[in-house]
């Protein structure tokens, strides 16, 4: 292992050994946030026949023009009442209409609805005191969705938007990628559980947790393996039992001083592992290859250095598992209000808060940038992404920004 390896090179190997999962079928109330694994192509118009968008008077317009141009209202014949999901069953002569309700077809003969704003009805007639423009008040056919045409792609992670138009196009049923499962580990002696009693030299595993927590942000089934004493034989152990799932993170026993002994593990249990010193601050050790064909990755202890290094290439690969058109979280260019400077060698992402202000976009770190320091992380909205070769970022400067969550 020499040199430093950048991250846009890391991040290539690591796609280049993910495979997107297959699909399965859900229904429709359970497929909210998943990602479509099939095109949509509308089965029929929506809507499917001209309907009215107003409770009013379906007419024929040449009969309400003429009233209007002697300045007379129209008394028109009513010979119908159509309810909403009604149809009539006669269409609309000269000096007659029809009286309808919102979302019911529009009868034959009639080219117009008059809102009933507009009229003054009695038992068998109306008055037409205001004409409409020709053709108001009539949602046309197909004019949301036509026959044919893909509605949402493959690849769309399905928002309440979706979910709703795949109701209207009938799919009670819909075919969505899989959830990558990930196998979460973490090693260390020094470490105690949260359900365990711990003694005051421990302490807490949190890397299980908030890695299970960005493993179900980005639509994945964590599933937690506990704490791998620092043995060769507890590390195999727990790493065998992670096998049945589709990616492995390990978190700690990656730094130079457990390096051989994880390298070791790693190569008897079969595996094609790239051991790595990232060209990233902060997480700058890591492991990565596959274990009997599953995804493993052997990421920092610290806390930050684990969710940092989770956020750009777990999550990436995660994403394209699970069949995601976009594979990295969104990025804003802001306004620096700091001065910053680092050694132009690694990429830096630091803990940043976004904010919007007189109009344009700024952001600021959250103070002290140690990897130990996962407050760092709580304040954070976004991840400041300085490029490897620079040096130095003065207030004012433009910077990239991976969105990481709500920006206010
Ligand atoms: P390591 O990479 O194993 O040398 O760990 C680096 C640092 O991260 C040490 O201070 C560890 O105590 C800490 N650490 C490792 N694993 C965890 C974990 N699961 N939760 C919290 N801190 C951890
Ligand atoms: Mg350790």
């Amino acid at each position: 292992m020499s040199g430093l390896t950048l991250l846009r090179d890391a991040q290539k190997i690591v796609l280049d050994a993910t495979t997107t999962l297959g699909c399965e079928k859900v229904s429709l109330l359970e497929a909210i946030g998943r990602v479509l694994g099939e095109d949509i192509i509308a089965p029929r118009d929506n809507p499917p026949w001209n309907n009215s968008a107003m409770d009013g008077f379906a007419v024929r317009w040449d009969d309400i023009k003429k009233e209007h141009e002697i300045t007379k209202p129209a008394e028109l014949k009513i010979i119908e009442d159509v309810a909403a999901g009604a149809v009539a069953t006669k269409s609309v002569g000269p000096g007659e209409a029809i009286r309808i309700m919102t979302g019911a077809p529009v009868p034959d003969g009639a080219d117009t609805v008059v809102r009933v704003e507009y009229t003054e009805p009695s038992e068998t007639s109306v008055r037409i005191f205001q004409p409409e423009p020709k053709g108001m008040n009539i949602r046309p056919k197909g004019e949301d969705v036509k026959e044919g045409e893909c509605i949402i792609s493959k690849g769309t992670q399905l928002g309440p938007g979706e979910i709703g138009m795949l109701a209207i196009l009938a799919k009670s049923f819909v075919l969505v990628h899989q959830r990558p499962r990930v196998a979460i580990l973490s090693t260390g002696d020094e470490l105690a559980d949260l359900d365990e009693k711990f003694d005051e030299n421990k302490i807490v595993n949190s890397n299980s947790y908030g890695i299970a927590a960005g493993v179900q942000e980005a639509g994945g089934i964590p599933v937690l393996l506990g704490i791998a004493k620092d043995t060769p034989e507890s590390l195999k152990e727990k790493i065998s039992q992670g096998l049945g799932c589709d990616i492995i993170v390990l978190s700690g026993g990656v730094s130079m001083g457990d390096y051989d002994f994880t390298k070791v593990v790693f190569g008897e249990l079969g595996a094609d592992m790239h051991f790595w010193k990232l060209a990233i601050r902060p997480g700058q050790p890591l492991a990565f290859g596959k274990i009997q064909g599953k995804l493993a990755f052997g990421l920092p202890g610290n806390p930050v250095s684990s969710m940092v290094t989770f956020e750009q290439l777990v999550r990436v690969a995660m994403m394209k598992m699970g069949g995601h058109r976009q594979l990295y979280r969104p990025t804003v260019n802001a306004v620096f209000k700091e001065k910053f400077s680092k050694h132009p060698d690694r990429r830096h992402f630091l803990r940043g808060i976004v904010a919007h202000e007189d109009g344009q976009l700024t952001v600021k770190t959250t103070g002290p940038q140690g990897s130990g320091i996962l407050t760092s992380m709580v304040k954070a909205n976004g991840l400041i992404d300085v490029a490897e070769e620079i040096e130095k970022v003065n207030p004012g400067d433009m910077v990239k920004v991976q969105v990481l969550s709500r920006i206010t």
